[in-house]
């Protein structure tokens, strides 16, 4: 006979459930936003960092002082710092109660602050257990997953993905044709993936 825990896993609606992977930076944590404040800090004679700036990377947008920039997100205490984007940390327990979700985060090559206070950020803000779904990672391609949802224009790396992509809207990748959604939105992005859970396959 089954056991009650068996049995209810048995007879879970698998249809709907999706591996969905999340991203942190810029989707969950505000890394603009901690990067404008923190330029306007150190350097209050140079122009302003803005939110709708052009490439995916800040310090790109601004040529001029992209070391300068590399280095305030490399800060001890950085990435510790990052508030919550509005209605992610909600809408990411909501979303874990219908689907199977990962934080998939790209680390810095500049790892060392990074790294540790990423899932410090996880634990802060989200609880211990969700430091256990963290899968950090320079090539998103290798992971599994139904939906990859991430700010990034476009994704690239070793593997053709196993994922679909769901594009945060951000200002820097409105260029592109992805499937995106907000915070706002995003249950019917996700309703609207037609793709067949990796669970089924
Ligand atoms: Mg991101």
């Amino acid at each position: 006979m089954l056991s009650a825990t068996e049995n209810h896993i048995r007879q879970a609606p698998i249809a709907v459930l999706m591996r969905v992977l999340v991203d942190q930076d810029n989707v969950l944590a505000d890394f603009d936003g901690r990067l404008i404040a923190r330029w306007a800090e150190v350097y209050p004679d140079r122009p302003p960092l803005a939110r709708n700036h052009k490439d995916f990377y800040m310090h790109k947008s601004y040529p001029a002082y992209s070391a300068e920039i590399k280095a305030l997100a490399e800060e001890q205490g950085f990435f510790w710092s990052l508030e919550p984007l509005d209605g992610a940390l909600e809408a990411l327990l909501e979303m874990s109660e219908e689907h199977d979700v990962w934080i998939c985060t790209a680390p810095l090559s500049a790892y060392r602050n990074c790294v540790r206070e990423k899932y410090e950020w996880v634990e802060a803000h989200l609880g211990l257990d969700w430091t256990k779904r963290i899968i950090m990672t320079k090539d998103k391609t290798t992971i599994a997953g139904d939906v990859l949802i991430d700010d990034r224009p476009s994704i690239r790396g070793r593997y053709i993905p196993l994922w679909s992509y769901l594009q945060f809207d951000r200002p820097y990748n409105r260029h592109t044709n992805w499937p995106r959604m907000t915070w706002a939105t995003w249950r019917e992005a996700l309703a609207a993936i037609n793709k067949k859970p990796l669970s089924q396959a």
